[in-house]
């Protein structure tokens, strides 16, 4: 690879990285690989300066907005920080400014690890709360922050007032939620930030209120109340804001080396996660002197904590089978004690990893934790083996079902397809039932796990003969007959669903909801869908050679040609029903209210039906609805339609005009 080739490699890989690690909540790599691959390209792209792109990781705060949250634009940016990885590094970026400026005077504060948050007050009172996002634009997340605690609702303080600063998961909240989270089958996160970046991002606030997050409080962007930062902090203390206690000034860079040498050895005793250290120059006359780029301020810098490392021993290696069949490989370590916490177990990640490191069963190995909960094996020390070490074969069946491993073209992990392995069966039968797919109300994620626990589903054909099982259901803890009667009439609803609805439901990969429509379009029955070649399928526009693999595989398994024998047994269509816009429709482009219990339709299906007619489903009527289409028990919404002069539709008018 030469290097515009390595730099556009580094771009890519960056941008997926910082999207699963912004927007997902996700990230697949330590910080510590994200920081070095970061600084790899800053390198390359200082050496070929012709190369520059505004749109370069390195040139970009965080990432763009993607959440639902509305979104606000920060009146000054929210900047990130450049970062040092020594203390050499630290004196250099020092020096440069006491060259200039001679001595200067440093505020030292821990970096805590949480994501940056601006707090707007206005006439004493919280306003809004908004994320620091791309840096020009984040979300407003008012209702979610107002939810912590120790975040003053009130201040003494009239004028408008924009304290920033960083709301974080204490790491007894952060191990007490992974907890229920394991408990409930849910994926834990991986650390405490990307924890409270997922609790900040719920469009439950309930949601957000229980996991228990706090704020540290460490930047006034309006140089307002004081000369210095510091001062600025300790105003911001007076009018209520938590800062935090060890914030130290210092005139000397030798001192600060010192401040952060003595939180390193204190780190893991403290109740929440730090990464590092931030050191900023305290003047405000000063920082204006010295600038920022369009990405950081030039006048702080962040000292990364090196990762911790130790030496082990790998036991074992196994794979676990991951939620969307996903196989990952793991080393079973001699326990040892990392950056607190005692390390018994580390992610491999892939096959190539491991080929590429030589790890062994039976080697010496280096593991590695920064900040993350799962370690990683960093090398295997060749030097120490024995000849006792065995090299690892990846298996070709998976460990849980026995079903073959597939390793796809492009892709590092292997996975297991058989939609009736156990260990993605609670993931699979929930994506089938979902609103989007067959929709059975009534069955989702915690539900189908309690009735797998239960042995009254196992497959997505069980559904269908659940109300085989009505006795043992009504058993069920918090399972009425009403509950019971829902669900099953959710069921025999679901059995009439276009065929998009199914293709989408099986979860094969890549094959989402808009795949399923224009798969379910183009082939018109499962049959024809089913035994599509590759050619055949990767010639349709939208679905790509990968995709048209993965579909091919999911047909290959014997077990999920079964599965959908006998789902049409018992049922269930296997036809497109195309309901396509049809400009002629009476609905096209009306809005159109839906009040009472249709007798024929359930209320997803009526809305889908108007939807696909063109129509705009509204839920309240006005002078602008065009019709009310009403069932029986409609109350409010036919009475207002009546007064209001708004056209009303019974079922049966409305089905004489579909
Ligand atoms: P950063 O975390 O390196 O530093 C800037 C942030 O530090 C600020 O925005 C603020 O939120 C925070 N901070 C904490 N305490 C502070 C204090 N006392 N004063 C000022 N700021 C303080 O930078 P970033 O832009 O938030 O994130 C980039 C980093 O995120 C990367 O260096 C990497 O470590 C991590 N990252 C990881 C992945 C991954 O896939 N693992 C992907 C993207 C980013």
């Amino acid at each position: 690879m030469n290097d515009i080739e390595r730099i556009e490699y580094l771009r890519k890989t960056l941008k997926q990285y910082a999207y699963e690690y912004y927007t997902l909540d996700r990230p697949t790599v330590s910080d510590y690989e994200y920081d070095m691959l970061f600084r790899e390209l800053e390198e390359l792209e200082k050496k070929h300066p012709e190369l520059s792109d505004p749109n370069s990781p390195t040139q970009r705060v965080g990432f763009e907005v993607l959440s639902e949250f509305k979104k606000i634009n920060h009146t000054i940016p929210m900047l990130s920080l450049g970062d040092v990885f020594s203390y050499d590094e630290l004196r250099e970026w020092s020096k440069k400014i006491t060259d200039v400026f001679g001595q200067v005077e440093y505020c030292a504060e821990y970096k805590i690890d949480g994501l940056a948050m601006s707090l707007i007050y206005e006439d004493g009172l919280f306003k809004q709360a908004v994320t620091r996002g791309d840096g020009v634009t984040g979300e407003d997340v008012t209702s979610n922050v107002r939810t912590i605690q120790s975040i003053p609702m009130s201040i003494p303080y009239k004028q408008r007032y924009d304290i920033r600063g960083e709301v974080y998961m204490p790491k007894s909240s952060f191990n007490r939620v992974n907890r229920e989270r394991r408990a409930n089958g849910e994926e834990e996160f991986a650390n405490p930030r990307n924890a409270a970046a997922g609790s900040i991002r719920q469009l439950d606030s309930r949601i957000c209120a229980s996991r228990g997050l706090d704020g540290f409080w460490y930047h006034i962007p309006d140089d307002i109340n004081s000369d210095t930062h510091y001062g600025s902090l300790q105003y911001a203390r007076k009018l209520g804001f938590i800062v935090n206690e060890t914030t130290t000034l210092f005139n000397d860079i030798e001192d600060v080396i010192d401040f952060i040498e003595k939180t390193a050895q204190i780190r893991n005793d403290l109740p929440y996660e730090i990464d590092g250290m931030v050191i900023k120059v305290n003047s405000y006359d000063l920082q204006k002197k010295i600038g920022f780029t369009s990405r950081i301020p030039k006048w702080a810098i962040a000292y990364k904590f090196p990762a911790e490392e130790v030496k082990t021993k790998v036991e074992d290696i196994f794979i676990t089978v991951g939620r969307t069949g996903k196989c990952t490989p793991n080393a079973r370590l001699t326990p040892k004690k990392i950056a607190g916490t005692t390390v018994s177990f580390a992610t491999l990640h892939n096959e190539d990893n491991i080929k590429d490191k030589d790890i062994r069963i039976g080697d010496t190995v280096v593991v590695r934790k920064a900040g993350d909960i799962i370690p990683e094996v960093v090398r295997s020390l060749k030097e120490e083996r024995d000849g006792s070490q065995l090299p690892f074969l990846f298996p070709d069946i998976c460990p849980v079902c026995g079903g073959k491993l597939y390793r796809f073209e492009d892709e590092a992990a292997h996975y297991c397809v058989n939609s009736e392995c156990k260990a993605r069966l609670v993931y699979s039968i929930s994506h089938f039932t979902e609103r989007n797919a067959m929709n059975i109300d009534g069955l989702g994620e915690k539900r189908v796990e309690t009735f797998l626990e239960a042995g009254l589903i196992n497959s997505f054909e069980d559904i269908y003969k659940l109300h085989n099982r009505k006795e043992d259901i009504l058993e069920l803890d918090k399972f009425g007959q009403k509950s019971y009667d829902n669900l099953i009439e959710a069921i025999e609803n679901s059995k009439a669903n276009s065929l998009e609805r199914l293709i989408y439901g099986l979860g094969i990969r890549q094959v989402g909801e808009k795949a399923g429509k224009i798969l379910a379009a183009h082939f018109r029955n499962m049959d024809s869908f089913m035994n599509a070649t590759i050619e055949e399928l990767s010639a349709i526009k939208d679905i790509g050679p990968t995709t048209a693999e993965y579909i091919r595989d999911f047909f290959n398994e014997e077990s999920n040609i079964e599965m959908i024998k006998q789902l049409k047994i018992l049922g269930v269509n296997m036809d497109y029903i195309d309901t396509s816009v049809n400009n002629e429709s009476v609905f096209s482009g009306k809005t159109v209210v839906l009040t009472g219990t249709l007798q024929r339709f359930t209320r997803n299906q009526a809305t889908e039906l108007l939807d696909n007619l063109g129509a705009n489903v509204s839920g309240s009527v006005s002078k602008k609805t065009d019709y009310v289409i009403y069932g029986t028990e409609a109350g409010s919404k036919l009475d207002k339609a009546n007064q209001l002069g708004v056209a009303t539709l019974s079922e049966d008018e409305f089905e004489a005009l579909l």
